[in-house]
C-alpha cells in the first residue's frame, strides 16, 4: 500500500504550504515547503499567518485553488503532474554523495538540530545512517521544524547531495519523519503544479478524492477510440496520477506515453470543438449585409495608380462575399510585409460605406494609424467620404470634435489606435471593423471588438470584422488558435519589386556602413537606422536612440538626420515622419516604433544595429520597411560577435530568405509555439498539455474528428466540452 488513503476531504484540509505532510503509512510526516521550489520566505510567512486566522478550508486554500483553475472535481482530474519523483528506493548517504547532481533519497536518524546564525539565520540538521553523516541545511524554515527534526527522529530526505564544508550536504531537501520500517511507495510520486496556499500534499489528497468520486467514463464513443487507437480516458487519468511500477519513466517524462497522448488528444479536440462552435454561434448572430458596390468602391478602384495583383483580387472577392452575408464576417487577412493589404482594407471599407455603414480601422501604433489616415483620406476624400482621426493622444477639444463627427454619422470612416474601442465612442451605424497588425493586439482586445454593437437601429447586429496580419501564422498554429476565423492569404507581392539584399556585418565595421549610408544619400536614396534594442530599460533605450542620432549627425554633417522614438510627442513624431516621407530627411534614426506598417517607398536602405537582439519576426518586419519601391534595396544587419546559437540561426535565416511564411516557420522551430504567439496573444488559450510542434499529428486528427462530431454527434460534443471546459465558455474566454 504505497499511500495512505486520503484522510481528509478537501474542505477539511488547511494547507499552509510547509506544514502538512505527504501521507506515509503509519507515520507522521512532514514535507518542507521550500524544497518544493516555492514558498520563499515572504510567501511562507504569509501562509503561516493566514493559517492562524483562516479556518480549515478557508480563503487561502479556496483562492489558491481558484487561481489554479481548480473548481470542479473534474478540474482536479485534469490537473496532471508536471513530473514524477522516484521515492521508491533508498540509497546510503555514502552512495548519494556520488550521484552527481541527480536527486537521491536517503534515510537516517537525526543526530543534531541547531539554528545557526552564520552567515545568516538557518536551520542545520545532521543525520546519519550506517554509511555516514549528512548535513541538511534550511535557509527558510518554521520554528516547528526544530521539533519535527528533533534528535533521535528518523527522517527520509530527498534531494541532491553536494560536497559542503562538512562533507555530504543537502540544501532544502524534501523530507518526512518516518517510523523505522515504514514501507516505501512502490509507484512514482506525482509532482503537481502548485500555487500560493496550495501544497503538494493537499493536491494529492484532493486528486485522490476526485479519482474516487468522479464519473470517469469516456466522452468518446468506443468505436472512435478504437479507430484512433486511443487509450480509454479513465485508464489514462488513473495511470498519470498513479503510474504503476512497470511504467516507462521516459515515456512519462517525454509525454509520449499513450496516457499522455489520450489527454493531449482530448485537449486538442476540446479546443477545436469550442472554437468551431464559437464560429457556428457567430453565424447565428445577425450582421447588416453590406451589399452595395457603389460610387466609393468604383471611384477608389479607378483612382488607384496600380492594378490589383491576382492575390489581392482573390482575397478581396472573399471579403466582399462575406460582407454581403447577414451574419458577421470574422476573417483574418494574412499577407507578407509589403503585399498590399491596406488597399484591400480600403476597398472593403468602401463597400461598407456604399452600403450606408461606417467603418472603423484600428492600428497598433500612432505612426501607423497616422499613415493610414493620410493615405486613405487622400483616396477617400476626393470621393466625398468624410474620414475622422481618433487616438488617445488627441487634445480634448479635437477628440470631442472627432467623436462628434463619428456620433453624428457624418464620418463614414474612422481611423485610429485602440482608443477606438477604449474611448466610449458610439457609432450610430458601425458595419465593419478592420484591425491592422492584429497580432499586436491581445486576445482581450480582439474580443472587445467582437462584441461591439454594430447598428444602433438594430442592436442585435454586430459589425463584420477584418483582421490583418503580416506575421504569417504557420498552418498548425492558425488551425488551433484561429480555428474560429476564416483566413485569406495574399501570397504574392506587387510586381516590380526588386529583392532586398541582406548582409550580415560585424558591429566593428560600423564605420564602413556609415560610409555606405552616405553614398546612398548622395544618390538620392533614403535610409533607416534602427537603434539597438534595450528591452530592460526604456530610459536606456531612449538614451541610446538620442546618442545614436547625435553620433550619426556628427558623422554625416551634410545629411539631414531625423529621429523618432516612442516617447516623443505625437506631433513631433509626425513632423519627422512627414519630412522623411517628403524626402527632406535622408536618414531616419528610429527605435522599433517603425516596425509595423510604415511605408516610404523611396527608402531603400535599412541598417539594424545589434541585430542579434531582435526576434526573427521583428527583423522581418523591420526589413519590410525597405524594398517597397523600384530601387534595389539592401538591409544591413550589424551584429556583435560572438553570436550565440539562436542568434546565429536567426541571422542566417534572415540572410537566406525573405519569404515571411518561411521565416515564421523557422521562427516557430527556433522558439516553440508558446513564445511564438507571445504571452498576450496566446493568453489563457495556450494549451496545457499538447505541444503544437511535437503533436502536430494529433492536431490534424483532432480537427478531423471535431468536424465529424459537430456534424453527426452533438451529444458527444456536449459531453466532451463539459468535461474539458468546465465553467469556461470557450478557449478564448476564461
Ligand atoms: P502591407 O501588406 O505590408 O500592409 P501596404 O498595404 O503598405 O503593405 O503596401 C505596400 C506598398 O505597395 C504600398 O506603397 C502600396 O501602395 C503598394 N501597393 C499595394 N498594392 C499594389 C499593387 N497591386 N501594385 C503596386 N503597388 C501596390
Ligand atoms: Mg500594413
Amino acid at each position: 500500500m504505497p499511500f495512505a488513503k486520503p484522510q481528509a476531504s478537501l474542505s477539511e484540509v488547511a494547507a499552509p504550504a510547509a506544514e502538512s505532510g505527504r501521507p506515509v503509512a503509519a507515520a507522521s510526516s512532514a514535507t518542507s515547503g521550500p524544497a518544493q521550489g516555492r514558498a520563499p520566505k515572504a510567501a511562507a510567512k504569509k501562509a503561516k499567518k493566514k493559517a492562524v486566522s483562516a479556518p480549515a478550508g478557508g480563503n487561502t486554500t479556496a483562492d489558491g485553488l481558484r487561481r489554479l483553475g481548480l473548481r470542479t472535481d473534474m478540474d482536479f482530474i485534469l490537473h496532471l503532474p508536471l513530473r514524477y519523483e522516484d521515492e521508491t528506493t533508498i540509497v546510503s548517504i555514502h552512495e548519494a554523495g556520488f550521484m552527481m547532481g541527480r536527486p537521491a533519497q536517503v534515510e537516517g536518524v537525526v543526530t543534531s538540530c541547531d539554528i545557526q546564525f552564520r552567515p545568516r539565520r538557518q536551520l542545520v540538521v545532521t543525520m546519519e545512517d550506517q554509511s555516514g553523516p549528512l548535513v541538511m541545511r534550511f535557509l527558510n524554515f518554521y520554528g516547528s521544524q526544530t521539533k519535527q527534526l528533533a534528535v533521535g527522529n528518523r527522517v527520509r530526505a530527498r534531494g541532491e547531495v553536494r560536497q559542503g564544508f562538512f562533507g555530504n550536504e543537502m540544501v532544502h531537501p524534501a523530507y518526512r519523519i518516518v517510523l523505522e520500517g515504514a514501507p516505501l511507495p512502490d509507484v512514482l510520486t506525482p509532482v503537481y503544479p502548485t500555487g500560493e496556499g496550495v501544497s503538494q500534499p493537499l493536491l494529492r489528497r484532493a486528486i485522490a478524492n476526485a479519482l474516487g468520486s468522479v464519473d470517469l467514463r469516456d466522452t468518446l464513443p468506443p468505436a472512435l477510440l478504437e479507430q484512433l487507437g486511443l487509450m480509454p480516458f479513465e485508464a489514462a487519468a488513473r495511470l498519470l496520477h498513479n503510474p504503476p511500477p512497470d511504467v516507462s519513466e521516459d515515456a512519462l517524462a517525454e509525454r509520449s506515453h499513450p496516457a499522455w497522448v489520450r489527454m493531449k488528444f482530448d485537449e486538442l479536440l476540446a479546443q477545436q470543438l469550442s472554437m468551431k462552435r464559437a464560429q457556428l454561434a457567430r453565424r447565428k448572430k445577425g450582421a447588416s449585409p453590406l451589399k452595395v458596390e457603389g460610387t466609393v468602391f468604383k471611384g477608389l478602384l479607378a483612382a488607384l495608380p496600380f492594378a490589383l495583383t491576382a492575390a489581392q483580387q482573390r482575397v478581396l472577392a472573399e471579403i466582399r462575399a462575406d460582407l454581403r452575408a447577414s451574419f458577421p464576417m470574422q476573417r483574418l487577412l494574412q499577407g507578407d510585409v509589403g503585399s498590399g493589404k491596406t488597399v484591400v482594407a480600403a476597398l472593403a471599407a468602401a463597400q461598407a460605406i456604399d452600403s450606408g455603414f461606417q467603418t472603423a480601422l484600428m492600428a497598433p501604433t500612432e505612426i501607423l494609424a497616422d499613415q493610414h489616415f493620410r493615405k486613405i483620406a487622400a483616396w477617400m476624400e476626393p470621393l466625398g467620404v468624410q474620414v475622422a482621426w481618433l487616438t488617445g493622444s488627441l487634445k480634448k477639444k479635437d477628440k470631442a470634435a472627432a467623436q462628434a463627427l463619428v456620433e453624428s454619422g457624418e464620418a463614414k470612416l474612422v481611423i485610429g489606435t485602440h482608443a477606438l474601442i477604449q474611448e466610449a465612442v458610439q457609432f450610430p451605424r458601425l458595419g465593419l471593423v478592420i484591425v491592422d497588425e492584429q497580432h499586436r493586439f491581445g486576445v482581450g482586445q480582439r474580443l472587445a471588438l467582437r462584441n461591439k454593437a454594430g447598428d444602433a437601429r438594430s442592436p442585435a447586429r454586430v459589425p463584420h470584422q477584418l483582421m490583418m496580419s503580416a506575421t504569417p501564422i504557420p498552418r498548425t498554429l492558425a488551425m488551433t488558435y484561429y480555428a474560429d476565423l476564416e483566413v485569406s492569404v495574399i501570397d504574392e507581392l506587387p510586381p516590380g519589386r526588386t529583392p532586398i539584399v541582406t548582409r550580415l556585418i560585424d558591429q566593428n565595421r560600423r564605420d564602413e556602413v556609415i560610409e555606405r549610408v552616405h553614398a546612398a544619400a548622395l544618390e538620392g536614396r533614403q535610409a533607416y537606422w534602427v537603434c539597438p534594442l534595450i528591452e530592460e530599460s526604456e530610459a536606456l533605450q531612449l538614451q541610446t536612440a538620442t546618442d545614436t542620432h547625435a553620433a550619426l549627425s556628427a558623422a554625416l554633417p551634410e545629411m539631414r538626420v531625423g529621429l523618432v522614438h516612442g516617447r516623443m510627442k505625437p506631433a513631433e513624431k509626425q513632423g519627422t515622419m512627414d519630412a522623411f516621407t517628403r524626402g527632406e530627411v535622408h536618414l531616419l534614426v528610429a527605435t522599433t516604433v517603425i516596425e509595423v506598417g510604415v511605408d516610404v517607398p523611396n527608402a531603400s536602405l535599412m541598417v539594424i544595429e545589434h541585430a542579434e537582439r531582435f526576434g526573427l519576426s521583428q527583423l522581418h518586419q523591420l526589413r519590410g520597411r525597405v524594398g517597397r519601391g523600384a530601387a534595389a534595396s539592401a538591409c544591413v544587419l550589424l551584429y556583435q560577435s560572438p553570436l550565440g546559437m539562436v542568434a546565429k540561426q536567426r541571422l542566417a535565416t534572415m540572410r537566406e530568405t525573405s519569404d515571411g511564411f518561411e521565416i515564421a516557420r523557422r521562427d516557430l522551430e527556433i522558439r516553440g509555439p508558446g513564445e511564438f504567439l507571445g504571452a498576450r496573444q496566446s493568453g489563457e488559450a495556450l494549451l496545457r498539455f499538447a505541444d503544437l510542434q511535437t503533436d502536430q499529428w494529433l492536431v490534424d486528427k483532432a480537427r478531423a474528428v471535431a468536424q465529424e462530431l459537430l456534424r453527426d454527434d452533438k451529444t458527444t460534443v456536449d459531453a466532451h466540452l463539459a468535461r474539458w471546459l468546465g465553467s469556461r465558455e470557450d478557449y478564448l474566454k476564461v
